[in-house]
């Protein structure tokens, strides 16, 4: 249950190189967002990024928000006019470079057939929690793919096989590797083509490329 006291607030600490950041508010999610704003923007300072508005929305963002989390300490709900006690909120010592900053803030549409499994989970590290399930997800549609000429989203409705779709890769002509998935949205397919490396997208009514999709 939560609860909210006049006298207390919600307090966060944060430590990014040797610069500590504190934010306090009312509610522990909004001092978090304060505390993974302030930290995101320091970040892309040193690394000479344009900070992004917005940059924590969606799945897209996951591996900015995962990457930002290891700056933070504890949150603690403390009175109003207690010190601060850096001590007390566990605040890590992260050490980052600015390569890591520029990769973990890339463009996500950079992203690479390797990042997407068969099973049309998308990895952005290592870690067995690193992944997300594209399925449901918004998917960013590059803007020179679509209709409007502009970028655009779309939720993810289904995912196919794309061998039974294609013969052959309709890009480098190979043989599409087992496994190989095809995303769905209502307008568009993308089809990850681990045979070339290539994010392969395709309009859904290019029938040009494919006979008929079931
Ligand atoms: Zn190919």
């Amino acid at each position: 249950m939560v609860r909210y006291s006049e006298n207390k607030i919600w307090r966060i600490v944060a430590r990014v190189d040797d610069e500590i950041i504190v934010k306090s508010a009312n509610s522990i999610e909004r001092a978090v967002r304060s505390a993974r704003n302030a930290v995101c923007k320091r970040l892309c300072d040193a690394a000479g990024i344009q900070y992004e508005n917005g940059w924590w929305k969606g799945w897209i963002s996951m591996p900015r928000r995962a990457f930002i989390e290891n700056f933070l300490g504890e949150p603690l709900y403390v009175l109003i006019e207690e010190e601060l006690d850096i001590d007390t909120h566990s605040v890590p010592y992260e050490v980052y470079t600015i390569q890591a900053v520029r990769e973990v803030f890339k463009n996500v549409l950079m992203m690479c057939p390797d990042d997407i499994d068969s099973w049309g989970n998308y990895h952005w590290g290592e870690g067995d929690s690193d992944k997300v399930l594209l399925l449901g997800s918004d998917l960013p549609i590059p803007s020179a793919i679509t209709f409007s000429g502009k970028s655009e989203s779309e939720e993810v409705l289904a995912i196919g096989d794309a061998q039974e779709s294609f013969d052959k890769c309709p890009h480098c002509k190979g043989v599409i590797p087992f496994g190989t998935i095809v995303l769905i949205t209502e307008n568009y397919r993308l089809i990850p083509a681990n045979c070339c490396g290539e994010m392969m997208w395709i309009k859904e009514d290019d029938t040009k490329l494919f006979e008929e999709w079931e």
